[in-house]
């Protein structure tokens, strides 16, 4: 399976070992096996701590239909502006309070707009056709491209093998790659399914986000406690009503 690989979006982000991936869960959700015979690097990535067993592929994690993240200007530069932008709101950053509140806010503007890579690890299965694997509750935090604030919630990620499974702790990465830029919470549960689409060739995907939008619970209308969910399905569990259903009810019962 082609496999894309390139460099990361912006800024350094994190480089994660294919072993990580290879530890087991106890969950009877997820039923789909591992390869446990050798490990082996189907695209050698450096830095990886190797060797791995046969079977399994590790890759790096940039998504082609993802668009490419800005270009990073000098934080100095950025911080001048954001200094401009504070002082036109009325605050007086001559005081020793905010003075080195540009710098820092450019900082964690930064971070929480810069995706995380990792190296995505799959391995070859002897799951049972038509198998679900379900990971719950993967937390994250994205920004809202429309008022630059955060939302966060959680995601449910459900798919069919075909072939391949991807490590577990991947899983929440992929999440996390796809909700650390400016983002919309529908185009953000979309692009977390292209993601297993595109690297597993699953039989189906699904993806459950539910999440609170700061710039409408903390501002604005003020809903607080409001929450909004968004699906993304794709192959058999958009297709078949059964594994559609299958999904959901185990996405949102409780343990
Ligand atoms: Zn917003």
């Amino acid at each position: 399976m082609k496999r894309p690989v390139g460099p990361p979006p912006r800024g350094p982000g994190r480089q994660c070992t294919g072993t990580e991936a290879a530890r087991g869960n106890s969950s009877p959700l997820l039923r789909a096996t591992r390869g446990k015979d050798g490990f082996r690097p189907r695209i050698p990535v450096a830095p990886l701590a190797g060797p791995y067993p046969s079977g399994v592929h590790v890759s790096v994690s940039t998504m082609t239909s993802l668009p490419a993240a800005p270009a990073p200007a000098p934080l100095d530069e950025a911080a001048d502006l954001a200094a401009r932008l504070l002082a036109a709101l009325g605050f007086d950053l001559t005081s020793s309070e905010l003075a080195a509140t540009p710098g820092r806010m450019v900082r964690a503007l930064k971070e929480m707009t810069t995706p995380p890579t990792f190296t995505a690890t799959d391995f070859e299965t002897t799951a049972e056709p038509g198998q679900l694997v379900l990971v719950r509750d993967i937390r994250f935090v994205s920004m809202c491209e429309h008022h630059v604030l955060p939302f966060t919630g959680i995601a449910h990620i459900g798919y069919v093998p075909r072939k391949r499974i991807l490590g577990l702790s991947k899983v929440a990465r992929v999440v996390h790659h796809c909700a650390r830029r400016l983002q919309v919470q529908e185009r953000l549960t979309g692009q977390i399914a292209d993601w297993m689409v595109e690297h597993l060739d699953p039989a189906g995907v699904a993806v459950l986000l539910s999440a609170e939008h700061t710039c409408m619970t903390l501002r604005g209308v003020g809903a607080t406690g409001s929450r909004t969910t968004t699906s993304s399905l794709r192959g058999v569990l958009l297709d078949d009503p059964a594994a559609r259903a299958e999904f959901m009810s185990l996405a949102v019962s409780a343990p």
